[in-house]
C-alpha cells in the first residue's frame, strides 16, 4: 500500500483561511435602532452604535456634494453633549422645543 501524502493539500487551505480571518478580525459596529425612549431632538442628527458611541448624521452641503459629517461622540446617557455639539459645530438648535414639553 502506498502511503498518502496528506500534507501537500493543506498548504492551499491555509492561505484561504488567513484571508477569511482578515475579514472577520475587525468587527464593524452596528447601528442600534432608535428606541422609544430616545425622544430628544438630537436623535434626528445622531445614531447610536454598538460600540457605545453616537455618530453625527448631519449632512453638510458642499457646493455640489452632500457629505455626512460622521463625527462620533461618546454617549453617556445624556444628550446635552450632543446638543452642544450640534449648536457649536453645525449651528443646529432645538427646533421642536414646544413639542417636547408635552
Ligand atoms: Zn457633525
Amino acid at each position: 500500500m502506498p502511503s498518502k501524502r496528506a500534507n501537500s493539500s493543506t498548504e492551499s487551505l491555509h492561505a484561504s483561511k488567513r484571508l477569511e480571518s482578515d475579514i472577520t478580525d475587525e468587527q464593524e459596529s452596528q447601528i442600534i435602532p432608535k428606541s422609544a425612549n430616545k425622544t430628544s431632538w438630537v436623535w434626528d442628527y445622531f445614531v447610536e452604535k454598538t460600540d457605545g458611541r453616537v455618530y453625527c448624521q448631519y449632512i453638510e452641503k458642499d457646493s455640489e456634494n452632500e457629505i455626512v459629517c460622521g463625527a462620533s461622540l461618546l454617549y453617556k446617557t445624556q444628550t446635552s453633549s450632543m446638543s452642544y455639539y450640534l449648536g457649536d459645530k453645525h449651528k443646529v438648535f432645538n427646533k421642536k422645543k414646544e413639542q417636547q414639553l408635552k
